[in-house]
C-alpha cells in the first residue's frame, strides 16, 4: 500500500509502431537533434532540451500522453506481443506458456466476443437483482469481490505498517467510477461537465445491456447520487498521504461495531478470512458511513450501484458497443481520440493478470546479466553518495542521522526481475472465453494475494511486471525496485557514457532512494515499520524544507491545471533529491576518468540533458487536468523545470544568471539533500 512509483500507472494507451521507433532515429544515450536551439536553456530548459524530440513525436490518437517512457514502453510491448503470438500459435505449448497463449488468443478473437454480446454478465446481473435483504447483499458483495470487481471497498493483503514481518488484511475505500473523490465534490464548470458526461455514459451502458431508456436514466441518477455520497465520505488524497492517519488496525468485532448493518462476520467468512486477525481499516469514517447503505431502505440504490459496477468493469471485455462506450468516458477524462488497437489491449491485459508467466520469457530476451550488474553498481554508488550527504547535513542532529544511515544501510535494491517467478498452477484459461478468462485470472490473482495473510514475507517479490517502464520505493519493505522494462536504452545504455546514464537512470535510482526520506517515506524506519525515529527539531527542519517545495509547486497552479503542492510534495522532493544525488555520484565517478566533451556538451551539461529527456513529451489538456486532481506526480514539464531551477549546479553548467527563469532566487531555492 505504501508504494511510491516514478509514474502513476498509465491509464490508457501506447502507440506508434516499431518501424517508427527506428525511423525516428533511436539514438543510444543522447541524440542532439532532441534539442530546440531556438529556446534558451536558462529560460525554459524543458523546451530547450526536448523541443526537437517533441516536434518529432506528436501524441498518437490512441494516447493521452506520449513521452520518453512511452517510447520505451512501446518497444517493450512489441516484444511482449511477439511472445504472446508465438505462444498462441504453438500447438505444443504447455503449462503457463499455453495459458498466456490461450488468454491472448481469446482476447484477439473478436468474432467470438461479438457473438456473445452482453451474455457473459447476465447471470451476475440476475444474482444482484435477486438480493432481497442485507444478508444476501453481504454474500453477493463477497462473491463480486472474489471475482475482482471493485465496489464500496477493497479487501486486500498488506505488510502490517507497524510490524513489517507480518502480512495482514486491510480494508480501503474503493468503487468510484470517476478517478477521484474530487470529481464528485468540486463545483467548477469543468467538474459539472464531467459529471454530466459520466451520467450520460452510465445511462448508455445500461441501455446497451437492455434496460429501457427511462429506466436507464433513473439508474444513472441513482448511481451518481450514490457514488457522490461515497466520495464525500472518503479521505482526500492529501489526508491519506499521512500513513499514521490510515493505520487503524481492528479486530473483526471492532469493525462490526463501526458499521453493524454490513454483516462483516458473514462477509469475512464468505471470503474465508473469518480468522484473519487484525484488519487495517484505512478510512474508519468511510466504513462507518457505509453502514446506511446496508439498511433495508437503501437496498434498491445499492443494487443499482452493484449492477453498474459489474457492467462498467466488464465493458472493456465485452463486445464492441460496450468497449466503445467504455472508451467514450476515457476520452472525456484523458482526451484520447481513438481506442487502443486490439493487440495492445490484449498484451496489456495478459501482462497485468499473468505478468510473471509473460515476464519470464520477456526477460530472457531483453535483459542481460551484464546490464543487471552495471545497474546494481550504480545503485550502490548512489546510496554511498546519499550516505555521505546525510553524514554532513547541517540541519540534521546525530540521533536522527544515525537512524537515517541505518535505514540507508538496510535499503535493498531489486533490479530487473523477481528472484522467484510466480506460476499459475490451477488457473483455468479457455481459448474461447475471453470475459471468463479475465474473471478467472482476476479471481486467481486476488486469491493468491489474500493467501499471503498470516504467512512469512517474500523478500524478492516485485510489485511491477518485468516489461513495465517504471520503478518504485516501498516504505514497508524498505526497498527500491527497477523492472527490466525501464533499464533499456536510451535511459540506461551499458554502452553510453556515465554523464547520460547518471542523468537518466541514475536520477531515477536517486529518486526512488530518496523516497525513503520524503514526507511519507521518512516515517518508516530501517525495518519498514511506521515509527517516529526523528527528533522533534529535525522533523521541524525537514517539514520547513518540504514546505518550500509545497509553496513552489502551489505557485504553478492555474485554473486549467489545479496543481496541489501538498499532493505532489513527495514526488517533487524525490525528483529534487534524485537529481542532486545522481549529480554528485557522477562527479565522483568522473574523478576517476578524464572529462570529455561530446557533441559540444560538457559531461555536466549532458547529465542535465539526460535528466530532461526522460520527461520529453506532450500530454492532452484533459489528461493534465485529470492528473492534477488525482496524481501525486507533477506534470512532466515541471518535473524538469521545477526541479532544476532549484539546483545551482544546473545554473553553473549552462551559465545561467540570477533573474533567469531557470534560476530561482537564492532565498526561495529549495534543498533537502
Ligand atoms: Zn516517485
Amino acid at each position: 500500500m505504501t508504494r511510491f512509483s516514478l509514474f502513476a500507472r498509465i491509464g490508457g494507451a501506447s502507440a506508434l509502431c516499431a518501424l517508427l521507433w527506428t525511423a525516428a532515429g533511436a539514438s543510444q544515450g543522447f541524440d542532439p537533434s532532441n534539442i530546440d536551439p531556438s529556446v534558451a536553456a536558462c529560460k525554459d530548459f524543458y523546451a530547450y532540451a526536448n523541443g526537437g524530440w517533441i516536434a518529432r513525436h506528436p501524441i498518437p490518437p490512441d494516447r493521452s500522453r506520449f513521452n520518453g517512457f512511452d517510447l520505451i514502453a512501446q518497444r517493450n510491448e512489441e516484444l511482449a506481443r511477439r511472445i504472446l503470438e508465438e505462444a498462441a500459435a504453438n500447438p505444443n505449448a504447455s503449462g503457463d506458456t499455453k495459458r498466456i497463449g490461450d488468454f491472448y488468443a481469446s482476447c484477439i478473437d473478436v468474432a467470438a466476443i461479438e457473438r456473445l454480446g452482453a451474455k457473459p454478465v447476465v447471470p451476475l446481473m440476475a444474482q444482484i437483482d435477486a438480493i432481497a435483504d442485507p444478508r444476501s447483499l453481504a454474500d453477493e458483495l463477497a462473491h463480486l469481490h472474489d471475482l475482482g470487481f471493485g465496489a464500496l471497498w477493497t479487501l486486500g493483503a498488506t505488510l502490517d505498517p507497524k510490524d513489517s514481518a507480518r502480512q495482514i488484511a486491510f480494508v480501503a475505500p474503493s468503487g468510484l467510477g470517476l478517478p477521484d473523490r474530487e470529481f464528485y465534490v468540486r463545483a467548477d464548470a469543468r467538474s459539472e461537465q464531467i459529471r454530466s458526461a459520466y451520467a450520460a455514459h452510465v445511462a448508455a451502458l445500461f441501455r446497451l445491456f437492455g434496460d429501457a431508456p427511462a429506466r436507464a436514466e433513473e439508474e444513472a441518477k441513482s448511481v451518481l447520487t450514490f457514488e457522490s455520497r461515497l466520495a464525500r465520505e472518503q479521505l482526500t488524497r492529501v489526508a491519506a498521504r499521512d500513513p499514521n492517519a490510515t493505520y487503524n488496525p481492528m479486530r473483526v468485532a471492532e469493525l462490526a461495531a463501526l458499521s453493524p448493518h454490513v454483516g462483516w462476520e458473514r462477509y469475512l467468512a464468505e471470503r474465508k478470512l473469518a480468522q484473519s486477525g487484525a484488519i487495517d481499516v484505512t478510512d474508519p469514517a468511510y466504513v462507518k458511513a457505509l453502514d446506511a447503505a446496508f439498511e433495508r431502505p437503501a437496498l434498491p440504490d445499492v443494487k443499482t450501484y452493484l449492477r453498474w459496477r459489474v457492467l462498467s468493469q466488464s465493458a472493456p471485455s465485452l463486445s464492441n458497443p460496450f468497449a466503445d462506450e467504455d472508451f467514450a468516458l476515457q476520452r472525456v477524462l484523458s482526451g484520447e481520440q481513438a481506442p487502443l488497437v486490439r493487440w495492445k489491449r490484449c498484451t496489456r491485459l495478459v501482462d497485468r493478470l499473468m505478468g510473471d508467466a509473460l515476464g519470464r520469457i520477456w526477460v530472457e530476451r531483453s535483459f542481460s546479466p551484464a546490464a543487471k550488474i552495471r545497474v546494481e553498481a550504480m545503485a550502490r554508488s548512489i546510496r554511498e553518495v546519499l550516505a555521505d550527504d546525510i553524514r554532513t547535513l547541517p540541519w540534521m542532529s546525530d540521533a536522527t542521522r544515525a537512524g537515517a544511515l541505518a535505514k540507508l544501510e538496510a535499503l535493498r535494491a531489486l533490479i530487473g526481475y523477481p528472484q522467484r517467478w510466480r506460476t499459475y498452477d490451477g488457473l483455468t484459461i479457455a481459448r474461447t472465453d475471453y470475459w471468463g478468462n479475465v474473471r478467472a485470472a482476476s479471481a486467481y490473482d486476488l486469491a493468491w494475494s489474500l493467501g499471503k495473510i498470516g504467512k512469512p514475507v517474500d523478500k524478492g517479490e516485485f510489485g511491477m511486471t518485468p516489461p513495465t517502464v517504471n520503478a518504485y520505493y516501498s516504505g514497508q519493505r524498505n526497498e527500491i525496485v527497477f523492472p527490466a522494462g525501464i533499464l533499456q536504452p536510451p535511459f540506461f545504455d551499458p554502452a553510453a557514457d556515465d554523464a547520460i546514464n547518471y542523468g537518466a537512470i541514475g536520477a531515477v535510482i536517486g529518486h526512488e532512494t530518496t523516497h525513503g526520506f520524503d514526507d511519507r517515506g521518512r516515517r518508516f524506519d530501517a525495518e519498514g515499520n511506521l515509527h517516529d525515529w526523528w527528533t522533534p527539531d529535525d522533523a521541524k527542519a525537514f517539514t520547513a524544507r518540504a514546505q518550500c517545495v509545497i509553496d513552489q509547486f502551489d505557485g504553478y497552479a492555474t485554473p486549467e491545471i489545479p496543481l496541489n503542492g501538498r499532493l505532489v510534495v513527495g514526488e517533487a522532493i524525490a525528483d529534487l533529491g534524485g537529481a542532486t544525488i545522481a549529480y554528485r555520484a557522477l562527479e565522483r565517478a568522473q574523478k576517476r576518468r578524464p572529462k570529455t566533451t561530446l557533441d559540444g556538451f560538457t559531461p555536466e551539461q549532458r547529465f542535465f540533458l539526460g535528466f530532461a529527456q526522460y520527461f520529453a513529451g506532450s500530454a492532452r489538456p484533459e489528461r493534465t487536468r485529470t492528473r492534477a486532481l488525482s496524481d501525486p506526480h507533477p506534470p512532466d514539464r515541471l518535473r524538469v523545470n521545477g526541479t532544476l531551477s532549484n539546483l545551482p549546479e544546473f545554473a553553473e553548467a549552462f551559465h545561467c544568471q540570477a533573474g533567469d527563469p531557470m534560476v530561482r532566487p537564492a532565498k526561495e531555492r529549495c534543498a533537502i539533500w
